[in-house]
């Protein structure tokens, strides 16, 4: 039987040792890590998200803002709004909530936010930064992943980890990070044949396909890592993953739920890329703000990326 990897005690962990650095900061350097929450329109579920997002960050001890803007703002008024953020050397991190109405192009948005204050890891220049593996703001989700993995214990190193889903926010970033940890990876997709023969090799599976039951107990080998990143909603209005947890806890060796397992990473590596943004930033001020961002940055398992 599968062990549950429990992502809400692990999300919880995390936010707690930001939660404690914070008054240390403060001291420091006179001010608290700030967080910009940009949505446009008054969508209920992106609200619920947006403001769970500002919560957290605020019951943590930083000065986390929502900034609402109406549905028929012109893209060219909210970059603009980006740009000012992006000057204020108090903004730590901003992030622009998605999807956005049609009008608007998310990639003219996602771009325009600074390269050091895009907390999503999501533009341009920080995709680029991971795939080149130079310094940047990797993804909150794909990190969330990896954190669950490495809290089993399993050495991701030499693994073959399979991903199913490449999009640009999970499956591709997920796969680059695991190749980072030296697995052998593959992604499979829609295009894929015989998705089963793939899956049931991997000793790590990362499903992020928003497909109720894709992952039954026959695709899984006995004893892999199962990460469920799949949050749909399904006919009875239950909120569920990608995986056919009930059937796959028997074969795997460790499994997330969902809810309760990536979910709860998400927000957590949200937190710590607003830190690594505060930090860089503090850091760059002198010589002893680097020994100590160096020092706090160590304290909450500072990433490369
Ligand atoms: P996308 O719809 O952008 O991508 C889904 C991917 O899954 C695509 O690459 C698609 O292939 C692939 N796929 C879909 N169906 C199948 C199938 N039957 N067989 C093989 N591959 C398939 O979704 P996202 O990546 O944005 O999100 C994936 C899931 O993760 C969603 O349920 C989403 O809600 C959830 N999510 C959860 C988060 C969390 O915090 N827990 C955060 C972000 C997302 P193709 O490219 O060929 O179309």
């Amino acid at each position: 039987m599968a062990e549950i990897i429990d992502g809400k005690k692990l999300g919880e962990r995390i936010k707690e040792k930001i939660r404690e650095q914070i008054p240390l900061l403060e001291k420091q350097y006179g001010r608290r890590p700030s967080l910009y929450v940009i949505i446009v329109g008054d969508d209920e579920g992106s609200m619920r998200y947006v403001n769970n997002k500002v919560n957290t960050a605020n019951s943590l001890g930083m000065d986390a803002r929502l900034i609402t803007l109406k549905s028929n703002i012109y893209e060219k008024e909210l970059i603009n709004i980006i740009h000012v953020l992006n000057e204020d050397p108090l903004v730590d991190g901003i992030m622009v909530q998605l999807p956005l109405p049609s009008h608007i192009n998310e990639d003219h948005v996602v771009d325009a936010i600074a390269k050091d204050k895009d907390v999503d890891g999501f533009n341009s220049l920080n995709v680029g930064s991971l795939w080149q593996g130079t310094h940047g703001i990797a993804p909150c989700t794909p990190k969330g992943v990896i954190q669950l993995i490495k809290t089993t214990g399993v050495p991701i190193s030499g693994k073959f980890a399979v991903i199913v889903g490449r999009s640009n926010i999970v499956g591709k970033p997920v796969a680059k990070l695991l190749l980072d940890e030296n697995a052998t990876v593959a992604i499979a997709h829609t295009g894929t044949e015989n998705l089963k023969a793939i899956t049931s090799l991997a000793d790590i599976l990362v499903v992020a396909a928003g497909q109720e039951k894709l992952i039954t107990a026959d695709m899984v080998k006995p004893g892999a890592v199962v990460i469920d990143v799949g949050i749909t909603r399904n006919a009875e209005g239950k909120v569920v993953g990608d995986v056919d947890f009930d059937a796959v806890k028997g074969i795997a060796g460790f499994i997330t739920p969902v809810p309760g397992g990536v979910g709860p990473l998400t927000i957590a590596m949200l937190m710590k890329n607003t830190m690594e943004c505060f930090l860089n930033h503090a850091e760059a001020h002198s010589d002893v703000s680097k020994l100590w961002a160096t020092i706090i940055k160590a304290r909450i398992g500072g990433h490369k990326q």
